[in-house]
């Protein structure tokens, strides 16, 4: 994901899904693997509108080589700002996510800003920034 940083002018928004698994020994989600910026994904300077195409065969991909053993665990993007915060038109597309049939029981979303990344965490309609560890 850091290949798609918007460190120049003129670079636009990049994003994907993210794919991963939840331990059974600790119920911690792992994130293994995300798609990269599709052909018919619509990428503007502020602004990322990701289609199905790609994505989805993607995953599908993944999803037969794993056995099933992977999830849908969220989206990523990036914003050309140092320090990301979500747009009003982020959150409502997080929140349409969420009210959508998946098996995880909830998603991630992570932004890539250039000089930090940060994740939200959406279960049940709840949006919570997940802070970095010390
Ligand atoms: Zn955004």
């Amino acid at each position: 994901m850091s290949r798609y940083i918007q460190v120049k002018w003129d670079a636009t928004e990049a994003g994907g899904i993210l794919i991963g698994r939840i331990l059974e020994e600790d119920g911690n989600y792992i994130i293994d693997d995300v798609t990269e910026p599709m052909p018919s994904d619509r990428r503007k300077r502020t602004r990322f509108s990701r289609k199905p195409d790609g994505h989805q065969e993607y995953f599908n991909e993944v999803w037969n080589r794993e056995k099933g053993r992977c999830f849908y665990l969220g989206e990523w993007h990036t914003h050309p700002e140092k320090k990301p915060t979500p747009s009003f038109i982020d959150k409502e597309d997080w929140s349409r996510l969420m009210k959508m049939e998946f098996e995880s029981g909830c998603l991630f979303f992570i932004i890539i800003g250039i000089d930090e990344i940060k994740v939200w965490y959406g279960a049940e309609d709840q949006l919570i920034e997940l802070k970095r560890r010390s």
